[in-house]
């Protein structure tokens, strides 16, 4: 009974993994990612319920307990939490993964030594990255978290022999980490240290990291997370935990990658160059007279328009514009233009950010379209309708070689026969970098909320 139990929870466990795989398949197409994303939490859930019936459980009243506090925490986050805190939540979910394995590592460690065997170095080695790369992603995400949520500042703090000081903790780490190994019962001391020590090791590797870097820290610690779980896994021998924690690190690692791609900089660049650092390069100061337009000139632009460029960023996500863009979209297609989305892999505050949006908002996939893919036909795009982005539009990344962002691809708006600008006033994006697009010849300015700048064009084809 006990034996074919065991086997039916291995074979739950591969079925898990192998929707997993397929699931994470399934999220590379936006007309997939729905479906993938059920097939994963299928998996999950099969995942889970063999774990119940596992019989190394020996007793449920702390999974029980466990379950009713994170599910109360998690509904009332999820029903409070506005969208556009939803990036910084993100960042948080990463550190909770990184706490769990840490402490997963941390209790297997506790409960072995005190049943008073031997501990072999397949268990301690894990045991040791469990808490590394937990403590880290731990530390590294509340840091990223706040900064997002801009409970500390966004830009890089960087001190003399910052590296200098991450080195020699780095050092430590490996050699009380290498003691803890190789003698594990008698190096409680060690162990304890090192779990401190990562913890640092994770404030002190997040914190220069600041300005339109931060995407690439988000997707690193994701990755961190998967990582610290994959090893987590191994610690308590638990295969699907193993092929899930890889998954994630390894699809964390080539996120990280696209971003790194999508700004043009290395990793290495980006972890310790310090974007944007006080004292670090500011950019040309960008100076001229912006041209503002009312709802009512900009619908006559677009009534005669007959290809029409959506470029949503940030802006759109606060101003919850998405379902009220996608009615514009409709009615200048019904209008006979040729309507598409272009999204920028970094806008917003956090990876596919805008594709989310749209997605929620029904526009069809069909019409979304990468930046390499736009960018060679831009010109001949009649109007493109910025829509609260800044960053990944603002030509000083091509034009302006003082500027923190030069060399990041942008979506060259600029070069579009008309440019409408839909923010609230001329401010700085999320890198503090000035944005000579608002005062080229061909731009207009749709001053005011963006989600009321498009209801007010609505409402122009409405009333025509
Ligand atoms: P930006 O942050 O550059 O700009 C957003 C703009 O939206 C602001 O300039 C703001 O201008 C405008 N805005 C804010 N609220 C509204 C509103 N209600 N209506 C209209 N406009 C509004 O956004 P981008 O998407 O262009 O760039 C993303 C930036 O964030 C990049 O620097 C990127 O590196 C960074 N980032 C991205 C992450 C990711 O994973 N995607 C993660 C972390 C950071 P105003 O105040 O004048 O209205």
């Amino acid at each position: 009974m006990r034996e074919s139990l065991t086997q039916i929870v291995y074979l739950s466990y591969i079925l898990a993994s192998v929707l997993f795989i397929f699931g994470l398949k399934m999220l590379s197409s936006p007309s997939t990612a729905r479906k993938g994303n059920m097939v994963s939490a299928v998996g999950m859930l099969i995942a889970v319920l063999a774990t119940l019936v596992h019989q190394d459980i020996i007793g449920y009243q702390f999974i029980i307990a466990g379950l009713l506090i994170g599910t109360a925490i998690g509904a009332i986050a999820a029903s409070k939490v506005p969208m556009t805190s939803m990036p910084e939540f993100v960042a948080l979910f990463n550190g909770f993964g990184g706490i769990a394995s840490l402490l997963v590592g941390w209790a297997e460690y506790q409960r072995i030594l005190t049943a008073g065997v031997d501990i072999p170095i397949a268990t301690s080695l894990p045991i040791f990255l469990a808490i590394l790369i937990g403590g880290v992603t731990f530390t590294g995400s509340l840091v990223a978290y706040g900064k997002l949520s801009e409970r500390i500042s966004g830009k890089p703090v960087l001190f003399g022999a910052q590296q200098v000081v991450n080195a020699v903790i780095m050092a430590l780490v490996l050699v009380l980490g290498l003691m803890f190994v190789f003698r594990p019962e008698t190096n409680y001391g060690s162990f304890i240290v090192v779990i401190i020590l990562s913890g640092i090791l994770g404030i002190l590797a997040t914190i220069p990291i600041g300005g339109a870097d931060m995407p690439v820290v988000i997707s690193l610690l994701n990755s961190y997370s998967g990582l610290a779980a994959c090893a987590a896994g191994f610690v308590i021998t638990n295969t699907v935990l193993i092929v899930s924690g890889s998954l994630v690190g390894a699809s964390g690692i080539i996120l990280t990658k696209i971003m790194c791609k999508a700004m043009n900089r290395s990793l290495t660049n980006v972890l310790f160059s310090g974007f944007g650092s006080v004292g670090s390069a500011k950019g040309a100061d960008v100076q001229g007279e912006a041209n503002p337009i009312t709802p009512d000139d900009a619908y006559y632009v677009l009534e005669s328009a007959s290809s029409v460029l959506f470029v949503p960023g940030y802006g759109m996500a606060v101003a919850q514009a998405q379902h009220v863009v996608r009615e514009l979209g409709e009615i200048l297609e019904k209008n006979g233009a040729e309507v598409r989305f272009a999204i920028h892999p970094v806008a917003g505050r956090m990876p596919g950010h805008m594709n989310v949006l749209l997605a929620e908002a029904n526009v069809p996939y069909e019409q979304l379209v990468e930046m390499d893919e736009v960018n060679p036909s831009i010109e001949t795009v009649d109007v493109a309708i910025v829509i609260g982005a800044n960053d990944v539009v603002n030509p000083a990344a091509r034009e302006d070689e003082s500027s923190p962002i030069y060399g990041m691809p942008i979506i060259n708006v600029d070069h579009a026969r008309t440019v409408f600008v839909l923010k609230r006033s001329l401010a700085s994006g999320f890198a503090g970098v000035d944005n000579p697009l608002f005062f080229k010849p061909n731009t207009r300015m749709l001053f005011g909320d963006a989600k009321a700048s498009i209801q007010a064009l609505v409402t122009e084809f409405k009333e025509s």
